[in-house]
């Protein structure tokens, strides 16, 4: 099967070695027989309706948000419309926040989201910046957080987790990133999915569910020895120093 991206401003929003996610994506869906076919979308770029299965976007500084948003906000259209037909979406970071309504950044500035994730973010004072531990549906997530945003989700709104050791979405809530349907925001960076294979596995599914119309089918288990040691060693150093200013 052909599972068709979409990775949205590669060259912008690409911070902590985030393009290393797609790298997962590949390596793991060729391992069960699949192939990948990556298309950037950028400025000006459309978004090719209901014909991407998985859509990706990293982190960025505040900088590289400015010069994005407005595009990004014109594409809102369709990628709400690409997720609430079924396709599967992973925000990192400063992508997260441009998935939610709006990111006031440090400057004062208001940047417009695309209003696809039930979120708002203000940047606070002090980053938060560390390694960070979460407790969720698909098992323990390790990854490092460097934000100085301050996500709040709407009322009845779902996380990705709660925070066991980190800052997370603000620091106190206790919970980390959001989900809605087949879409995951989180500021976890590392990159994230090489030290939590069962997260790309997941988004792998839900696009071939997307991509059949049929139910998201079961992967084989890989052997993931390496994985679980990086994830056991993020998981460790989350518990020593995350979520301290
Ligand atoms: N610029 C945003 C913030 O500082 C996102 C940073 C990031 O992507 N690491 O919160």
């Amino acid at each position: 099967m052909k599972i068709r991206v979409g990775h949205l401003y590669p060259d912008y929003l690409n911070i902590y070695a985030d393009r290393g996610n797609i790298a997962v994506f590949l390596s793991r869906a060729r391992a069960r027989g699949h192939e990948l076919d990556v298309h950037a979308i950028g400025m000006g770029d459309t978004v090719p309706a209901g014909e991407i299965d998985l859509f990706y976007v990293g982190g960025g500084q505040d900088r590289e948000q400015e010069l994005v948003a407005h595009d990004l906000a014109a594409k809102s259209g369709p990628l709400r419309d690409a997720v609430e037909h079924g396709a599967a979406f992973l925000a990192v970071c400063g992508g997260y926040q441009l998935l939610g309504r709006f990111y006031r950044d440090v400057a004062g500035t208001e940047l417009p989201g695309i209003g696809l994730l039930p979120v708002h973010t203000f940047a606070g004072e002090r980053r938060m910046i560390g390694d960070v531990l979460l407790e969720t549906e698909l098992g323990p997530i390790a990854g490092f957080e460097n934000h100085a945003g301050r996500t709040y989700l709407d009322e009845g709104a779902e996380p990705l987790g709660r925070v066991v050791s980190g800052f997370g979405n603000d620091g106190r809530s206790g919970y980390e990133g959001c989900r809605l349907l087949r879409a995951i925001g989180t500021y976890l960076h590392g990159p994230l999915l090489p030290r939590n294979p069962q997260l790309a596995d997941w988004l792998l599914q839900e696009a071939i569910a997307h991509r059949t119309g049929g139910e998201a089918p079961q992967f084989e288990p890989l052997a993931d020895e390496l994985e679980a040691q990086a994830l056991a060693v993020a998981a460790e150093r989350a518990r020593s120093r995350g979520g301290k200013f």
